[in-house]
């Protein structure tokens, strides 16, 4: 595979980067404010960037969820909205956009990805079940388990390596599909559920030959097909760039290619389309019928599920955009140019370069940093003291105690900077990498965190932490010895 894969223009003289194919129309004011101020706001905040207030960030790199661009076609179709409890003519512009996006002839709106899997999760699992899978998803994982399923995650060995030339790492591995199906029987076999770009190992694509590999052992053994699509867009432009068969075919064939393999295509519009909402699709009449009371009963009405009229317009048009090329290869260009630029002078990063964000690798970072000091939490507020960009901990702070009180360490420790689709300039990127890379420099001055006030539940979101040693003012007096007066 090629390293620079990503990019939609070449260049002929000169560095291969990134180029905004938009154009700003209306900005939202940064504050870069100077370091004391910042290193005051994450002590403010425990050391736990979930609670950093956006008037203290510069580049927010928290997530892509519900933080992607709008375009000014989605924010013109909120004004013909059309108010209606029952029979809006908004939903039946989602509905035939998705019909011609995915190719599924049913829609069934919910209010946001997670609200689908717990429609599909009622709807389809019983009690002993077990859902194959290319890798979980946080809030799949507890619907699933709600509902008495079990997931098994069957991806391929080297998934989970920090570096790897792979270009779909996001495939399931059929011997271990084969071996499920074996082992529980296939009518303890709920569905299989494929991730699009799958999230929590770095943004990695699946194959289409993967699919069509996985469809026919699911057909051998009547067993359903589940789609995640909320980062599908992505995905598909992957499989242009890493598969050779599909090199030539529009974006628009892939993802209807993508979604023909499965009886249920499911999604967070806050990813896929840049709004809030979902949905659930299918041709299926009788699975729609197996789902629709559950949306009225938990969502609302089957004309909007949760949603407002004018998100549901805007998820159409958004929709209709994620079929456009320039506008999908936005993100994973500038990921990639991320990732490449880091990795190129020996930063540990997640490679190939995915979808959603650059993953920097934290116990490669900070080996001096035990495990148990939480290196890519540590690593989140060093970068935020000296950048004022936040990114997100996924590592064992995010994950959870047990029954003996001790932490269960996460397979790996990620710091995640999130690419949303459209938001960064190639400069704010540059900025991003400089600080980086002086980090890495600095890397020995970064110690460990510990909890000072941990929730039982979900504690990355609320929990509270404080530097293991006076650390972060010997980061500080650095900085302004190499920086001076700069932000
Ligand atoms: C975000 C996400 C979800 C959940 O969607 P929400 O809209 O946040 O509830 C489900 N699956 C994947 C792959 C996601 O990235």
């Amino acid at each position: 595979m090629k390293q620079n894969d990503s990019n939609a223009i070449k260049f002929m003289y000169g560095e291969n980067i990134p180029v905004e194919l938009h154009k700003v129309r209306m900005v939202q004011k940064l504050n870069l404010k100077p370091i004391d101020e910042r290193a005051q706001a994450i002590e403010e905040g425990g050391y736990n960037t979930f609670l950093l207030n956006t008037k203290d960030i510069f580049l927010d790199m928290l997530t892509d969820s519900g933080t992607n661009a709008m375009s000014d076609n989605q924010i013109s179709s909120m004004l013909r909205a059309d108010d209606a409890y029952a029979g809006s003519q908004s939903f039946y512009r989602m509905e035939e956009a998705l019909r011609e996006v995915f190719g599924k002839h049913y829609v069934l709106p919910v209010h946001q990805g997670r609200a689908a899997e717990n429609i599909i999760s009622q709807a389809f699992i019983k009690k002993g079940d077990v859902i194959p899978m290319n890798y979980h998803f946080t809030t799949t994982k507890e619907h699933m388990e709600i509902n008495g399923g079990k997931i098994l995650e069957i991806y391929a060995d080297h998934a989970l390596e920090i570096k790897s030339s792979h270009p779909f790492k996001g495939n399931i591995d059929i011997d271990k599909l084969n071996k499920v199906i074996e082992e529980y029987g296939a009518k303890n076999v709920a569905f299989v559920r494929m991730e699009a770009s799958t999230n929590l190992i770095g943004g990695q694509p699946f194959s289409i030959q993967n699919m069509r590999d996985v469809k026919a052992v699911a057909d051998k053994h009547g067993i359903m097909f589940v789609l995640d699509a909320s980062l599908i867009g992505e995905n598909a432009y992957f499989i242009k760039q890493r598969e050779e068969e599909f090199k030539d075919t529009p974006i628009k064939d892939i993802l209807l290619l993508m979604c023909s393999f499965a009886d249920i295509v499911y999604f967070s519009s806050r990813k896929v389309s840049s709004t809030r909402g979902g949905g659930i699709c299918t041709n299926s009449k009788e699975l729609m019928l197996k789902m629709r009371d559950l949306v009225v009963l938990y969502e609302g009405f089957m004309t909007y599920g949760g949603m407002s009229v004018r998100e549901i317009e805007a998820m159409a048009v958004g929709l209709i955009e994620t079929t456009d090329e320039t506008v999908i290869s936005q993100s994973p260009s500038f990921i990639n140019y991320a990732v490449t630029q880091l990795d190129n002078v020996g930063i540990p990063v997640i490679t190939p370069p995915g979808a959603l964000g650059c993953h920097i690798d934290a116990m490669g970072f900070l080996p001096h940093v035990p495990q148990s000091e939480y290196p890519a939490g540590a690593l989140a507020s060093a970068l935020y003291i000296v950048s004022g960009c936040r990114g997100m901990e996924r590592g064992t702070i995010s994950s959870v105690r047990d029954e003996n009180g001790n932490d269960i360490l996460a397979d790996v420790e990620l710091l995640r900077l999130a690419f949303p689709r459209r938001v960064f300039t190639l400069s704010q990127t540059m900025f991003l990498i400089d600080r980086v890379k002086w980090l890495y420099d600095n890397r020995e001055l970064i110690g460990g965190l510990k909890f000072i006030e941990e929730p039982k539940v979900l504690r990355f979101f609320m929990g509270r932490l404080a530097p293991t040693s006076n650390w972060p003012e010997k980061l500080i007096a650095k900085f302004k010895a190499d920086f001076g007066d700069s932000l």
